[in-house]
Parts: structure tokens; C-alpha cells; sequence
């Protein structure tokens, strides 16, 4: 039997839920999130009472108060949702490491040792919903998903709604009584082609070879849903991160200037480690912080593309310092580093690195070498789980009401 090795979460009615949270006013009743205050738009969002009513996402509000003439319309604020995101991404954390977000209402983290074991991972999925409930409001409520791989994690959410919790385990058991279209990946179009080859149920699809599964997607992209379907961890396509970062809030006793300073620079190591590990450069380096006051801090430089940590720190150094002249010796709240601009290591030609001069490159050759040697400790003494938010290139093309869906809070990963 395969470990359970992810847990996923999925908000429950996103952004009707924040508003709900917000307003008092407006819990225990059906709720749309609209884009404009007109019945010719359609609802981005509704609130469970709303889908009691047969108001979904995408309905007509003309249609949805015939549904429901009590439906309450309020306006779509994303900076909200964004705000929410990140508190909710702070209070899942005191539980567990995210691995992957995956949308502004998702994301997933990998369970590893005894964490794998059904009752602890169990423990540590009531865990989080009572510490989002805690730290961010009861009324924002989630679905979380337990199994072998992220897909069927994802799929377990789907299973029970709201603040469900499933364990996909026995495989295929829960699976049979879902429909093609509740798996992730399968639309209207994937659901035709499907049924052109004669299968029009999970337990059809289930059955076949992986080959047959190849040949109908007509693509390899095929043959890896199958095997996900079967509860195997074989990895995503890779997916090129804009930024690796690390924000940490301080807790009481590591607030000091000088602690604080340090807590940077151990997420700034941390975020290069992963930069290198995945084989990228980066030419832009992003430090923000957070006073107890209120203050935000901002900061950023461009370099030539690097990826060994001293550089890194080098350049942090220059903004503390700078950090230090503009703000007066403060309480911190939280920091962060984000290493951008990341270049994979074989798209960029070495003249784009350092000047000709050879004095230059052999400290960066000396400092390149120190990089990799740390990564060997890392590697080999494994004490903290080391773990990196990536934003996903998104369409950040798209405006108006789908930003939100595919978005995901870029909002510099931190604050503006
Ligand atoms: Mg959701």
C-alpha cells in the first residue's frame, strides 16, 4: 500500500467565505461575489447557502436571483482574497511546511516519516483547519485531502464539502463514485474524447493500460494521469518558478534588529540552496520586512545572474544597511527574501556573469565551489526541512474577473 504522502487543502467557497468573515452581516446567508453590480454579470463566487439554491460559480445573476430572490450580491475585493491567502498560508504553516500552492484556494504539503501513518495524518489535518480557524476566522472552512500523491489528494477534497476530510487510501474505493469530471484535468472536451473511446466512468478508465491511456489523450500527458490515478508519485511537469523565497514571522524573542537581521540571512541561505538544487541563476534579489510598529520595508537589487549564496548575502547586507539608515533601530515583525529573475542554468552564456577580469573570476569560482560544498552539508545532514513558496507563472495576461481564479497572489509574494 502506498504511503500517504500529501496533504491537500481546498478553501471551501473562497471568496463568499472571506466576505462572510468580513461582514457579519452576511453569514448564514446565500451570497454571490460579483464582478460589477449588474444582473447581466455572473457570480465569481458563491457562498454554500447560495448553492443550496442551485447558484454556482459562472451563473447568470439574473438566473441566480430567480433561484434565490434573498441572494445577497457584494462586490469581488482580491486584495482581500489576497490578504486572506497569506494569513491562511501563515496559519497552515505552524502545522506543516507548504510544498506547492497551487491557486489562491489551494495548496499542498508533503507528509513525510510518521507524519505518513493514517492517524497522524489525520492529527495533523484537524490540526490545520483549527489553526486557520484560529488565526484567520472561523468561517473560512476547507477540504482536505490525504493520499499517495497530490492528484488524488486533490481529489479527495472534492469528495466531502465543506471542511471535509478524506482519506484516499484503499484505492480505488472512494474513486468509483465520483464522475469523470470531478477528476482534475478532465473538461467537457477530455469527458468527449473519453466517451469517443468508450469510457465514460472513473471505474472504465481505471481498467485500462496506461499505453491505452497514452493513446487517447494522444499525449504522454496520458499515461502520467494513470498513473496518478493508481496512487503513483511521479512528478508534475516541471514548470518554471518566477521566484524562490522564504518569509518567516519572528517570534517575541527573535525580534531584535540584530536577530532579525539574522533570521534573513538563514532564509536567504535557505532560498539559495533551492535555487541551486533546481539548477537556476538568479538576477534579482527582494528583501522586505515587517516593523512591529506597522512600518513596511521594501527593498530590491539586480545583479548579474548568480547562484551562490555569498553574493546573495552580500547584497542583503547593502540593504540592511540601507534599511538601518532610513528606519530607526525598530521591533521586527517578519522578513523576508525572494531570490527573481531566475535564468536555468543553460540558458545563459558565461560572459553574461562577471567582466573579463580574471581576479573576478576566480573569487566567484572560489565562492561558487564554498556554495556547493554547503549544499553537500546540507544534503547530508538533513536537520531542518528546507522548503521554498514558488509563485507560479500564471496568466498574468488575463484581467478582470479571472485573475483571481489563476492568480496567484504575486502581491510580490509579500507586501507592496
Ligand atoms: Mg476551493
Amino acid at each position: 500500500m502506498s504511503p500517504l504522502k500529501y496533504l491537500f487543502l481546498d478553501l471551501n467557497s473562497y471568496f463568499a467565505s472571506v466576505e462572510q468573515q468580513e461582514n457579519p452581516a452576511l453569514r448564514g446567508k446565500p451570497v454571490a461575489v460579483v464582478p460589477m453590480m449588474t444582473d447581466g454579470t455572473c457570480a465569481i463566487a458563491a457562498s454554500y447557502e447560495a448553492k443550496r439554491y442551485g447558484v454556482k460559480t459562472g451563473t447568470k445573476i439574473y438566473d441566480a436571483k430567480q433561484l434565490c430572490p434573498d441572494l445577497h450580491c457584494v462586490l469581488a475585493r482580491h486584495d482581500k482574497y489576497v490578504d486572506y491567502h497569506h494569513a491562511i498560508r501563515e496559519a497552515a504553516e505552524k502545522v506543516l511546511p507548504i510544498n506547492k500552492v497551487w491557486s489562491i484556494d489551494e495548496f499542498d504539503c508533503v507528509l513525510m516519516g510518521r507524519e505518513q501513518e493514517p492517524e497522524n495524518a489525520l492529527r495533523l489535518a484537524y490540526a490545520m483547519k483549527r489553526q486557520i480557524s484560529k488565526d484567520v476566522g472561523p468561517y473560512i472552512k476547507a477540504s482536505i485531502g490525504l493520499a499517495p500523491n497530490s492528484f488524488l489528494a486533490k481529489v479527495g477534497t472534492e469528495i466531502q464539502k465543506p471542511d471535509g476530510l478524506v482519506l484516499m487510501d484503499n484505492l480505488p474505493g472512494p474513486l468509483f463514485k465520483l464522475q469523470l469530471t470531478d477528476l482534475p484535468g478532465i473538461g467537457v472536451n477530455m469527458e468527449r474524447r473519453l466517451r469517443r473511446a468508450g469510457i465514460t466512468s472513473i471505474e472504465q478508465l481505471w481498467n485500462i493500460s496506461p499505453k491505452h491511456a497514452r493513446k487517447i489523450w494522444s499525449s504522454v500527458q496520458g499515461e502520467r494521469f494513470w498513473y496518478w490515478l493508481h496512487g503513483h508519485d511521479i512528478p508534475h511537469q516541471e514548470t518554471h518558478p518566477c521566484m524562490i523565497g522564504h518569509s518567516r514571522v519572528l517570534d517575541p524573542d527573535l525580534r531584535s534588529p540584530e536577530k532579525a537581521r539574522l533570521m534573513a540571512r538563514r532564509l536567504l541561505t535557505k532560498a539559495s540552496y533551492r535555487l541551486r538544487n533546481k539548477g537556476f541563476y538568479a538576477g534579482k534579489l527582494s528583501f522586505s520586512a515587517r516593523l512591529l510598529n506597522g512600518t513596511k520595508w521594501h527593498d530590491e537589487r539586480a545583479f548579474p545572474p548568480a547562484n551562490d549564496s555569498f553574493t546573495f548575502l552580500r547584497h542583503l547586507d547593502y540593504m540592511w544597511e540601507r534599511l538601518n539608515h532610513c528606519v530607526p533601530q525598530e521591533r521586527f515583525k517578519k522578513v523576508a527574501v525572494i531570490l527573481g529573475s531566475l535564468h536555468k542554468q543553460d540558458t545563459i552564456s558565461g560572459d553574461l556573469f562577471l567582466s573579463g577580469n580574471p581576479a573576478d573570476r576566480h573569487i566567484q569560482e572560489k565562492r561558487d565551489n564554498l556554495s556547493l560544498a554547503l549544499d553537500h552539508l546540507q544534503q547530508k545532514y538533513k536537520k531542518e526541512t528546507v522548503w521554498m513558496g514558488v509563485t507560479p507563472t500564471t496568466l498574468a495576461g488575463h484581467v478582470g474577473t479571472k485573475i483571481a481564479f489563476s492568480r496567484v497572489p504575486e502581491r510580490e509574494e509579500f507586501w507592496n
